[in-house]
């Protein structure tokens, strides 16, 4: 019996976890470093889905892709994008015969957690003005009072005008902020849980306490806010039924650590994914398949309405450039075409934090640096609100990363029943095409600033460019 190398043994059989860094030459890492730059220029002018989109297209503009609206016909090559609302956009690069070879679709989402001003938001109280807000997607409360705030947004006039409103990002511009109780005061606040220790009617923002002059009126500080709007934007307080007026967090994006190897942004969920893909299907070879990159709004409140991922948008825009293309198109033909397509749900993902080990599952989290995370499912409670690759699928794509030298790792959200969250995959799977759920791995995801590495951002930006140009 010839004697067993077990160190070779174990090189070939055991599924080693990997670090991004180590596999990345010095030129790599001076790309992923130069990768992050763009990314952070992204993140910085993109806050809302509103001005990720517009942000989007000014980049496909300046990638050749063309208005698909303003396209009378379409040639295997062609670049187009389309945009919904000004709040979902996608971006295609027409294959060849797209009715029988299908496409290639990475979907991820630029909506993000944050704060809505609600409908009727203005109000003072004891020498302070403040707008009410409710919150949108996923927040943990307690995070949001005492850091600087920055209001961006759209507001329509009674007159039709659109007036866009960008206010705390400068560092001329004023901020705003929730106030938090003192410690002296705070001792019954500080026995009640994280979940209630602030509540959502709490989150008001402090936003003025400069009254006008004329004592007899009875809301003095709240008629010079609105005396304010008026005059630079033309705004009266009935206007606020007709805005979209966002509360995000006023911060830059900043590199992370001595190291400068990870990134801190508000947004990253699902920007970070957004980005890539983007630059993706920029820079990947034209293929035979048809690629497809979608960005995605309301997928932080379950994908419901006419910009989620569970709008019938997507099977219009197919058709149309089935229409387009000359080839045949019919509503039944544009779920054939689905049928035979394959896509990648591009989101984020929770990165296993030391500091809350009790929470994840350690042989199954994705970690920071370990390279993009596939996820076979997300969901919850025994696989609920998911939907599940394949293993044949799983193995084509394992075989796509491996083969483009992308580090890759398996994530899943934390321990069975701990919690969990779904993605875009499960609106996607409805569609009978194949899906899968891959992603940067996230710490305090959902928090007024989220942390990833800048290798995994640029390894998931490898992977799904591998992906379009995947037959
Ligand atoms: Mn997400
Ligand atoms: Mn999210």
């Amino acid at each position: 019996m010839p004697k067993i190398n077990y160190q070779q043994l174990e090189k070939k059989l055991v599924n080693a976890k990997r670090n991004a860094w180590d596999e990345a030459t010095d030129k790599e890492k001076k790309e992923i470093m130069t990768f992050a730059e763009g990314y952070k220029d992204y993140l910085n002018s993109a806050k809302t889905e509103r001005e990720a989109v517009t942000c989007g297209i000014e980049l496909a503009q300046a990638n050749g892709f063309k208005n698909l609206e303003s396209c009378e016909n379409l040639q295997t090559g062609d670049k187009v994008y389309a945009v919904n609302r000004g709040k979902s956009l996608v971006f295609i690069v027409i294959g060849k015969n797209l009715a029988v070879a299908g496409f290639n679709l990475v979907m991820s989402h630029v909506d993000t957690p944050h704060l809505d001003l609600k409908v009727n938001p203005l109000y003072e109280d004891a020498g302070i003005a403040y707008f009410k807000t409710h919150y949108y997607g996923g927040i943990k409360k307690y995070q949001w009072p005492t850091i600087p705030l920055a209001l961006h947004g759209v507001v329509i006039l009674a007159n039709g005008k659109k007036v866009e409103i960008t206010i705390g990002e400068k560092d001329a511009d004023p901020i705003f902020m929730i106030s938090d109780l003192l410690p002296h005061l705070g001792r019954e606040q500080l026995k009640k849980t994280l979940e209630e220790g602030v509540t959502a009617e709490e989150l008001n923002i402090v936003i003025g306490s400069l009254p006008v002059a004329d004592k007899n009126i009875k809301e003095r500080i709240k008629l010079a806010i609105l005396e304010h709007l008026n005059s630079v934007y033309g705004l009266i307080e009935a206007d606020f039924a007709s805005a979209e007026l966002q509360i995000v967090a006023a911060s830059k994006a900043r590199d992370l650590g001595f190291d400068r190897s990870l990134l801190a942004a508000f947004g990253q969920d699902d920007r970070v994914c957004a980005y890539t893909s983007m630059q993706a299907i920029f820079n990947a070879k034209k293929s035979a398949r048809t690629q497809v990159c979608l960005w995605i709004d309301r997928e932080e409140i379950g994908s419901e309405g006419n910009t989620g991922a569970q709008s019938f948008w997507l099977e219009n825009v197919i058709a149309a450039v089935l229409e387009k293309t000359g080839e045949n198109a019919n509503f039944k033909d544009v779920y054939k075409v689905f049928e035979k397509s394959q896509a990648i749900s591009a989101d984020v993902t929770a990165a296993f934090d030391p500091d809350y080990k009790e929470v994840h599952d350690p042989r199954n989290a994705a970690y920071l640096g370990a390279g993009v995370a596939m996820e076979k499912h997300t969901g919850h409670r025994g696989k609920a609100m998911t939907s599940e690759a394949s293993a044949e699928y799983m193995q084509k794509l394992r075989e796509v990363l491996d083969k483009n030298k992308v580090v890759w790792q398996t994530g899943g959200l934390g321990k069975v029943d701990q919690g969990g969250g779904g993605t875009i995959a499960m609106f996607l799977a409805k569609r009978n095409l194949d899906v899968v759920d891959m992603g940067v791995g996230v710490l305090n995801m959902h928090a007024p600033m989220e942390i990833v590495s800048k290798t995994d951002t640029y390894q998931a930006y490898k992977a799904y460019q591998a992906f379009f140009e995947m037959v």
